[in-house]
């Protein structure tokens, strides 16, 4: 019997499954592809605060563009948030990083069976048990790191996140180094977007359920006049739901929903969240569970609170919008993850510097 499993090798289920294998676990990781991190659907546009997560000598395979603001377009009118001399964001190579992240759990010593789609989760008073298309295993704990629509969630009956978005995403042969990237704010509720990725351009728009990804994408694209390609596409989980934990069984990253709500990004909430589970969960103790159902949450919550708020800001009326963003525009202080930083001295001190 295996300590733990994890089913899905994103870049949550194999940072988790480093953290485990180094406290001393024997972990299986399932993944249902073939190839880790294909297929692609994620812009890896993250927060510096990646580079904790990333070894300094497998940073060069990541590393595609820096970023230093962002273009705000909204009916013909355009509003710029930046900061000077100092990167706001990186854009990574998200394939490379599920590589390199799947590296560092198999260097620290977890299994990985490959192109193996878990089918069925069933949790005994000793152990769970966990199907695939052609095998069983048993495990002492299970963690479901198998994304928006998880299996694992599904089977064991844990609540579903509040709400989920279509994300569509497509790239152009441009050579763009450019360190801004556009947000289109006409996309109902959510908005579009252009990131320079140094030898291409990546186009992309999320929305609600019951909208059409493409529509909006062509729109975005109809301005700049290019061919798109390899298009792909993924749902995006946001507001956690009120459990994320059975009895020898948990949730984390986007099957959690551990998600920014004002952009869909999970890759570092989701990838803390780990942290936390491996500071939190006993294998042999299944009531440790409890302690990582609040310490994720009081590591995140504050942060999805205020991200809802400002989420919330995409379906105001136009004018209410551009009202906020001139007001806000210009330099800030305000670090992408966190938006309680908000209320930083960093950004009260970029306020008064512009007045
Ligand atoms: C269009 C789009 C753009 C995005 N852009 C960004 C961005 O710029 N920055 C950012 O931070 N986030 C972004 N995200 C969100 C980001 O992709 C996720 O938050 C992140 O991938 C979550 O990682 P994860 O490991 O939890 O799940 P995933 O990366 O989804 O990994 C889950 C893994 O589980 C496997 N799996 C699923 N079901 C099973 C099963 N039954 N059996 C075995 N294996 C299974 C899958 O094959 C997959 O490998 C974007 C999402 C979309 C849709």
């Amino acid at each position: 019997m295996k300590d733990l499993i994890i089913v899905g090798a994103g870049p949550v289920g194999s940072h988790l499954a480093k953290k485990f294998s180094e406290k001393g676990n024997d972990v299986l990781v399932i993944e249902q592809s073939d190839e880790i991190g294909k297929p692609l659907a994620c812009s890896g546009h993250v927060s510096p605060d990646i580079w904790k997560f990333v070894p300094e000598d497998k940073r060069d395979r990541l590393e595609q563009n820096q970023i230093s603001g962002a273009r705000f377009h909204d009916d013909g009118d355009e509003y710029r948030f930046y900061k000077e001399n100092e990167t706001v964001s990186y854009v990574i190579d998200r394939v490379e990083l599920d590589r390199v992240k799947a590296e560092e759990a198999q260097e620290a010593g977890a299994d990985y069976r490959l192109g193996e789609k878990v089918m069925d989760v069933n949790e005994h008073d000793r152990y769970v048990e966990v199907q695939t298309q052609g095998d069983s295993y048993n495990a002492k704990m299970v963690a479901g790191c198998d994304g928006a629509s998880s299996t694992v969630r599904h089977k064991l009956d844990l609540p579903e996140p509040d709400q989920f978005y279509q994300g569509v995403l497509c790239f152009s042969d441009e050579d763009d180094s450019g360190d801004f990237v556009d947000v289109f704010l006409e996309v109902p509720e959510f908005f579009g977007w252009r990131i320079p990725r140094s030898d291409s351009v990546e186009y992309g728009a999320a929305v609600p359920k019951g909208e059409e990804p493409m529509k909006w994408l062509d729109r975005i694209l109809e301005r700049y006049d290019v061919e798109k390609q390899k298009v792909c596409a993924g749902a995006i989980p946001i507001g956690p739901p009120s459990t994320v934990t059975s009895d020898r069984v948990f949730l984390v990253g986007d099957a959690a929903a551990q998600t920014k709500p004002f952009t869909g990004g999970g890759i570092l909430y989701g990838m803390r969240s780990s942290d936390v589970a491996s500071r939190t969960i006993d294998i042999d103790s299944p009531s440790t569970l409890d302690t990582y159902e609040k310490g994720w949450r009081e590591e995140l919550i504050w942060d999805i609170r205020i991200g809802q708020v400002i989420k919330s800001s995409y379906s105001m009326p136009s004018i209410a919008q551009k009202m906020g963003m001139w007001l806000f525009q210009g330099e800030i202080g305000v670090h992408m993850d966190r938006p309680t930083s908000l209320f930083s001295l960093a950004q009260l001190k970029s306020l008064l510097r512009r007045n």
